[in-house]
């Protein structure tokens, strides 16, 4: 039996009702403009996250739900469910109410996908905080949003959040728990530690699960009745590729909805384990794998707090996992892991490949040494709750490697040129998506929402194509296409084309400016483990093959690229870095 036999053969064991329909993808352009509508077969839920989970958990209870592999934490459905309960009395015992918003700061832990349902069942706003923010952006962040209560891990990595919201907060040395009137942070009465001695003014975890009775558990059922699938129930800050942090602000019905799309595209069903060792503050995480595995009653299985490529491997194989999800990057690393080792990873299957173009040969390597020829890509962003096209499990190689797939069902689509105009297919221009994954909005900033959501079309930046069948092609950002003496130069062509030398492992390509002309090509460049790689040696490798004005004038070989923690360059630091670099030649 073929490896492909088998795996589709475990899906037929899972119990889950099979999607409303078969994904399917129509979505061609019309009229030859680019220009599509994704298909309408499988309805749109009216469920808030809470109905979502009550679904799974009377379909599945028994079910593993989580496996959180570093602390070996293994929970069903059933005792999950009890476990949020409590949270969410305890939430409700400390005063919080529908419309809160809290805040979670923390690495991949169990708490935090307790707090996201708990926050859930109250209808408290769940504001998630990148755990690589340092005092700065975590006071901008409280503040943008007024969140009321804080859930906290007590450190991670080079991270002491413990001492960052103290300093922050020297009031809670003197303070009760619950009751903090903080000068910096104005709008935040409670802070909470998981799992540690949280000192004075902070309640641990722990005595909030507690602090619920009878009275609360009452409540919570009457908040049941009072939710409404539109309220807005999360916030996340858009990561920093381009600027400062605003707050994409996403309704019930955006994200749970998009979570069921997404994973019936990979066909997972309650026989399914999803691994996701990508981070739970992003949508990556709590939209795509936590609301979509709960969507289909999959257990999840948390290889470790952050991305770590070996915990991640044994996870895969100890678990049994049959999908995974991860940007590009993370599958690189995977693989070099992989060399040499001989790991069981028979029963993966499918999983997710986005968040950054996935360069052609990784995925053709996914495919044959990790088992996963059911491997999507999907294309989104924040706010769009996130995914607007994904592949389907069968669409063909050439297709799935290429492109993003084509849309998502209950979505809109076009491309257009700088005048606002749907470009022919084929052509390049902005992607805007309309329907019902975009955002509520940027919380408290209308003008910056107005600008990018204009007659309910999101305008996310990115260049893209699209082909006669609807299959589209993520070119670039607007912001980083490079113009050189009058010719366009789409960075993500000659990085494509980088990555086919031997010795490259990671290639990123930007433009700086040039008294000449305009702007000029720079590339960044990760050799290959044990590979010596010179600047010479990668203009050679451009001469001849791709024309004079994408050969990178200036090429630098780098130990690493500076990049979001959700794992995406960031490309005006390189371009800011490099500039400096320059310079001080030149003096
Ligand atoms: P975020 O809001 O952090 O999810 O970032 C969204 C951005 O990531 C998009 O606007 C794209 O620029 C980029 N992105 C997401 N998925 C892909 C993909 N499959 N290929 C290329 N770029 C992607």
């Amino acid at each position: 039996m073929s490896i492909l036999n088998e795996s589709s053969s475990k899906r037929v064991r899972g119990t889950s009702p099979p999607p409303e329909s078969a994904p399917c993808a129509s979505g061609a352009p019309l009229d030859g403009r680019s220009h599509v509508k994704g298909e309408t077969n499988a309805g749109l839920e009216c469920v808030t996250i809470p109905q979502l989970l009550r679904r799974a958990v009377a379909r599945h209870g028994r079910r593993d739900a989580l496996v959180f592999c570093q602390t070996g934490e293994r929970k069903s459905y059933q005792e999950f469910d009890r476990e949020i309960d409590a949270l969410a009395s305890g939430l409700l015992a400390m005063g919080l109410q529908k419309g809160d918003r809290v805040g979670i700061w923390s690495p991949n832990r169990y708490e935090w996908v307790l707090t996201q349902f708990a926050t859930a069942r109250i209808g408290a706003i769940l504001v998630n905080v990148n755990p690589a923010y340092r005092t700065g952006e975590l006071e901008y962040a409280l503040n943008k949003v007024g969140c009321k209560a804080l859930v906290l891990a007590p450190s991670f990595k080079s991270s002491d959040y413990v001492s960052m919201i103290r300093e922050l907060a020297p009031e809670l040395e003197t303070c009760e728990p619950g009751q903090l009137s903080a000068a910096r942070l104005p709008a935040l009465e409670s802070v909470i530690v998981t799992g540690a001695e949280p000192g004075p003014g902070a309640f641990t975890f722990d005595e909030v699960r507690d602090l619920g009775g009878p009275a609360q558990q009452l409540r919570l059922q009457a908040i049941d009745g009072s939710l409404g699938p539109d309220d807005a129930i999360n916030i996340q800050f858009t990561s920093g590729t381009t600027g400062a942090p605003k707050g994409a602000t996403l309704s019930h019905h955006n994200i749970v909805n998009n979570a069921r799309f997404v994973t019936d595209r990979i066909m997972l069903t309650d026989a399914d384990r999803l691994c996701i060792p990508v981070p739970l503050y992003h949508c990556f995480g709590m939209v795509m794998g936590v609301l979509g595995a709960v969507s289909k009653g999959a257990a999840m299985v948390f290889p470790g707090e952050a991305f770590e490529p070996r915990a991640t491997l044994q996870a895969l194989s100890g678990e049994h996992c049959t999908a995974v999800y991860g940007v590009p990057t993370m599958f690189v690393a995977m693989l070099q892991e992989l060399e040499g080792e001989s790991l069981d990873l028979g029963s993966l299957r499918t999983g997710i490949m986005a968040g950054a173009p996935c360069p052609m040969e990784v995925m053709e390597q996914i495919t044959t040494r990790m088992n996963l020829h059911e491997v999507t890509i999907c294309y989104g962003m924040t706010e769009t709750s996130p995914v607007s096209f994904q592949s389907l499990v069968d669409d063909p190689m050439d297709k799935r490697c290429a492109t993003v797939g084509r849309v998502h069902p209950h979505l809109e689509v076009k491309i257009v040129d700088p005048e606002g105009n749907v470009v022919p297919v084929g052509e390049r221009g902005e992607l805007c998506t309309r329907g019902y994954a975009v955002m509520k909005g940027y919380w408290n900033d209308e003008e910056q929402t107005r600008e990018c959501i204009v007659d309910g079309w999101m305008h996310t930046g990115d260049l893209a194509t699209l082909d006669d069948e609807g299959f589209c092609s993520i070119v670039g950002r607007v912001k980083d296409m490079i113009i050189r003496g009058g010719e366009n130069v789409y960075p993500r062509e000659i990085e494509e084309f980088l990555f086919r030398h031997p010795d490259v492992s990671v290639a990123q390509v930007f433009g700086i400016p040039d008294e000449r002309y305009g702007e000029e090509v720079c590339a960044w460049i990760i050799p290959k483990p044990g590979a010596s790689l010179t600047e010479d040696a990668i203009k050679e490798f451009c001469r001849e093959q791709i024309a004079h004005y994408k050969i990178p004038r200036h090429v630098r070989i780098v130990d690493e690229i500076p990049m979001t923690i959700s794992g995406k360059p960031q490309k005006f630091v390189m371009r800011d870095r490099m500039v400096e670099m320059l310079s001080s030649q030149a003096t």
